[in-house]
Order: C-alpha cells, then structure tokens, then sequence
C-alpha cells in the first residue's frame, strides 16, 4: 500500500484522485473486494468486456475531471448484448464530451442496501471515518456515524447500529437480512488504510452494495494530499 502511495504521489505531486485502478489496488491491500473491472477506451473495447464479464453490465464514464458520474450521465446500469454497450458508450461519449477520457465495465450486483464508507483527514483528530446510508441520495440523506481508526469488529457494529437504516440491513419488513459481517469487515478494513496511510486525505466507497451474499464496492474515490 505505501509502495502504491508513494509511486503516485511521484508522478502526480498530491493534490488529485487516484485513478480507478489504483484506488482498487490500494484498497485490495486491505482486503476489501471491488467488484470486477475491466478498462475501456472506446465501444469496441467496452463491448468486448462486456462479453468478458458476461451480461448484465454497468458502464461507467471515467476521466480524471468525472467525479459524479451519473451526475452528468455517465452511469448505464443493467446492459445486455455487446451492441447496446457500444451503444451506450458512444450517447456517454456525445453527452459528457472530452471529460470522458474512458470508461470502465463491471458485472451488474443484485440489488442490496447501498452504504458509504468514507474517510477524512481532520485537522484536529487526525483521519476519521464514516459510515452512512449510501448511494446517490447520501449526502441528502445525512445518515452517517463517524469514529476515529482503527477500529474492531464491535467498533464497526456500533456505527452500523448508530444508523437510521440499520433495519434494512436486518430484515425489516420481511426484506432479506444482508451480510452484516462483510461490511464489518470493509469497515474495519478501511479503517486500517485510514490509520496506516496519512497521505490519504480523503476517501469515499459509495456504494457498497451489500445483499445476503456478500458487500461489494461499486465505486471508490481516494484522493492524495
Ligand atoms: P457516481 O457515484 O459517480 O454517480 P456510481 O459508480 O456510484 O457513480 O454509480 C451510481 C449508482 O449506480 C450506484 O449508487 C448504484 O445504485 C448503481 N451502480 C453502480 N455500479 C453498479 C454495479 N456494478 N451494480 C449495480 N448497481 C450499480
Ligand atoms: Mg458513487
């Protein structure tokens, strides 16, 4: 993980966001499952991974200015056959222009409970991390508890009992009960970089899906200062 740190912050001096590859490497030093990616860097290529990864997909607009993507409509969920990827990536391309340097492919993840684990350099207490109601909405939401890493098991399962939607992920309304422990263990993984790792000044996995069999990360910024 330093080794990963130190060889971006020599090319790019701080300051910026890791590029989507990097930020998975970074955070797989810590055991913490992204789903599958594969790069593309035109429609041909995001039709071949599709084929690859196998239907359903989401294709994503990446570029080193995108940082809400479905913001600006660079976020394609549930594609099928390889002509409606290509597709797909050249209306992204039309819509977003220039700013979309490339795209990335993933496998679609069952629908689950969306969660952001997040971490911040604060300049009183240091790194601090948060859990909260993810995806989208949640800035809107405001759904969050916060702690200070490292963190344990029981750490973990306290912010996600803090949380006003707890009850989704334990079967409220006769809802599935979600792998509770797998995000634990994202939880506490994430604490760990934020606690090992000072030149990160602020990370976001938003979301991660977590369904009854397993969280999965969707998406993760980390940015260096
Ligand atoms: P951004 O945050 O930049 O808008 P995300 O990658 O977080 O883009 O995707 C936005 C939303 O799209 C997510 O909150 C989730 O609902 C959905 N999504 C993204 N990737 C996947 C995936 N691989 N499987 C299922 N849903 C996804
Ligand atoms: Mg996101």
């Amino acid at each position: 993980a330093r080794g990963i740190v130190a060889a971006d912050l020599e090319c790019h001096s701080g300051g910026r966001w890791l590029d989507y590859g990097t930020a998975a490497r970074l955070l797989g030093c810590y055991g913490i499952q992204m789903a599958e990616s594969i790069e593309a860097d035109g429609p041909d290529s995001a039709a071949a991974a599709a084929v690859t990864i196998g239907p359903p997909v989401v294709l994503k607009a990446t570029g080193p200015d995108l940082v809400h993507k479905s913001d600006v409509g660079g976020v394609r969920v549930g594609l099928g056959a390889p002509d409606e990827v290509s597709r797909a990536y050249r209306e992204m391309a039309g819509m977003i222009g220039p700013a979309m340097t490339g795209a990335i492919v993933q496998p679609m993840i069952e629908a689950g409970v969306e969660i952001i684990i997040g971490g911040v350099a604060h300049e009183a207490f240091g790194p601090m991390l948060m859990v909260g109601m993810g995806g989208v909405t949640a800035e809107l939401m405001a759904d969050r508890s916060f702690r200070v890493p490292p963190l344990g098991d029981q750490d973990a399962a306290a912010m996600i009992a803090e949380l006003r939607c707890a009850p989704l992920l334990t079967g409220y309304r006769g809802r599935p009960r979600a792998d509770v422990a797998a995000l634990r263990e994202q939880i506490t993984g994430v604490g760990r970089l934020l606690d090992d790792l000072p030149e990160v000044a602020e990370l976001d996995l938003n979301p991660v899906i977590v369904t009854p069999a397993g969280a999965v990360a969707v998406d993760v910024r980390v940015r260096l200062a």
